[in-house]
């Protein structure tokens, strides 16, 4: 789609290290790893979110998410891994294609995370289960 990069990782108009697809996904090396071996599980289609994919290709996308990790987990000797899928700049998200990060980890590897948590006032906890359980 225009400018999208992974539309044209996906259509073989730019170079990627492809290490599997199917009819529903590309997954390549991504070209700044955390680690050797991150990789990038991406739809054919493009959708921006999450949210935008239909169940159909969510499910794609899960599938192929679990069979490369598998083969990356194999492939690089980690001894686990983050997937994280960014949604929106505010995320962290630069492309906005749908992307999934498979991140080989060992516990030397000197990455973490910034997590950061916080805790909810009395009564809020309920009141935003309530409001996330009343759109499903
Ligand atoms: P995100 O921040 O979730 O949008 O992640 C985008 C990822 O795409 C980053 O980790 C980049 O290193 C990676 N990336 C950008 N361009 C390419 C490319 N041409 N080939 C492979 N990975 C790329
Ligand atoms: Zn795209």
């Amino acid at each position: 789609m225009g400018d999208c990069i992974f539309c044209k990782i996906v259509a073989g108009e730019i170079p990627s290290a492809r290490v599997y697809e199917d009819e529903s996904v590309v997954a390549f090396l991504d070209i700044n790893p955390v680690n050797p071996g991150h990789t990038l599980v991406v739809p054919r289609v493009h959708v921006e979110r999450l949210t935008e994919a239909e169940e159909g290709l969510l499910a794609a996308v899960a599938v192929a998410v679990g069979k490369c990790a598998r083969a990356v987990m194999a492939a690089t000797g980690a001894e686990g891994f983050n997937v994280l899928q960014n949604n929106g700049p505010c995320s962290g998200q630069v492309v906005p294609h749908l992307h999934v990060h498979i991140i080989p980890r060992n516990a030397a590897d000197g990455f973490r995370f910034g997590w950061r948590q916080g805790a909810y006032g009395e009564g809020d906890m309920d009141a935003m289960r309530r409001r996330i359980a009343e759109r499903l």
